[in-house]
């Protein structure tokens, strides 16, 4: 598989095989291994993968790389001459190797395990007392990305599901992001379309070599999506939901995309024509509602802790420094958008 992020990509099923040798290209004699704790087992495999090129194992990485685990980790890496790090997990882990890659200039080996699509961007976000900044550098892109299909495996079907849609959401605002090119589009629909064929498929069949195989390599695609252009509407409503109410990242992106994709329906008619042509479907917020239903996941904000009495603030802050959007940003709109999503309601064109 191809990158236009510009690391290098090993894709396949038990690639992570070639850990030793992606290790040994990089110089790496003195790994520290990361992980969130639910993946430890995981990082304990690694090791004996590489077995003697490990100084440690750090599992505390945590959902929007809080400062004060990164200053954790950074004591290890620090006291134990760290000189690489191999990271295994979704979002939150690569948040956490980027983050100490950002500090220290070292090398990194990524292992996804979910498709956020984390790894192929050179974007860092951080959370410090409560506060979510999020940064661009080409420091923090890492070197090198082994996708193996089989880790996946393990992903419950609930988080790939959402998780899925999380990448979907790059590819969708990809398509009408004003520096789009071919390249960015072309990647966006095979990414929408290999996602949206495999995720039902997953969550009937959480083993499906198959289906795990299309759901990773569309989830690298919309990566680097997110890595090449600009996000909109959709993006921000999903990072002040979950910066200022503390809402789940992909279970967010879920519930919302299909009221965003709505919001911009009429402003972007060609790439909701894409969109749908690649879910194989007639409209694309509605697409986007039935897919979430199909993987079994809550679509209405109010199942994810979201309280009605919140809204009001939600939308004061979602309109408050927007991304440049296809349609204007308009304050009631947004609210009435936003009702909707909490509610749960189908998409409104
Ligand atoms: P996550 O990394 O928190 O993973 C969710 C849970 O699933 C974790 O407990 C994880 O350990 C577990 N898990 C992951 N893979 C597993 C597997 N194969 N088997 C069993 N359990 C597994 O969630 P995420 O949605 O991947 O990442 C969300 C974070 O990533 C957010 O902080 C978000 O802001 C960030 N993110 C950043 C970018 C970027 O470009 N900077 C892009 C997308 C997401």
């Amino acid at each position: 598989m191809d990158s236009s992020s510009g690391n290098r990509i090993v894709f396949g099923v038990d690639t992570i095989t070639q850990l030793p040798a992606e290790l040994a290209r990089i110089s790496g004699k003195r790994v520290l291994i990361v992980c969130t704790p639910v993946q430890s087992d995981q990082a304990e495999a690694l090791r004996l993968l590489i077995d003697g090129n490990v100084v440690s194992v750090f599992s505390n990485a945590a959902m929007h790389t809080p400062v004060d685990v990164t200053t954790e980790a950074m004591r290890i890496v620090e006291e134990q001459q760290v000189d690489s790090i191999v990271a295994i997990g979704g979002g939150s882990t690569t948040g956490l190797s980027k983050a100490i890659a950002y500090r220290t200039g070292l090398p990194q080996i990524v292992i996804p395990t979910t498709y956020a699509g984390s790894e192929m961007t050179p974007i860092l976000g951080q959370t410090d007392n409560g506060v979510k900044t999020t940064l661009r550098d080409e420091m923090v892109l890492p070197e090198v990305v082994i996708y193996d299909v089989r880790l996946t495996l393990t992903l419950p079907p609930a988080i790939s599901g959402t998780s899925g849609i999380n990448a979907i959401a790059h590819a969708v605002e990809s398509l009408y992001a004003k520096d789009k090119s071919a390249d960015t589009s072309a990647k966006a629909i095979e990414g929408i379309s290999r996602l949206s064929r495999a995720l039902p498929i997953i969550a009937r069949d959480p083993q499906s070599i198959d289906a795990r195989t299309d759901a990773l390599h569309g989830a690298s695609l919309c990566g680097q999506c997110l890595a090449m252009v600009g996000m909109a509407l959709h993006h921000k409503l999903c990072h002040t939901l979950g910066g200022s109410f503390d809402l789940p990242h992909a279970e967010t992106h879920t519930a919302l995309l299909p009221h965003a994709t709505a919001y911009n329906a009429a402003a972007a008619p060609q790439a909701m024509q894409q969109v749908a042509d690649a879910l194989g479907v007639a409209s694309a917020p509605s697409g986007l509602y039935e897919l979430g239903h199909a993987v079994k996941a809550k679509m209405a904000l109010r199942d994810l802790g979201l309280q009605e009495s919140d809204l009001n603030c939600a939308a004061d802050l979602a309109v408050q420094d927007p991304y440049w959007n296809p349609r204007p940003i308009e304050c009631d709109a947004i609210r009435e958008l936003l009702q909707r999503a909490w509610a749960g309601d189908p998409p409104q064109a």
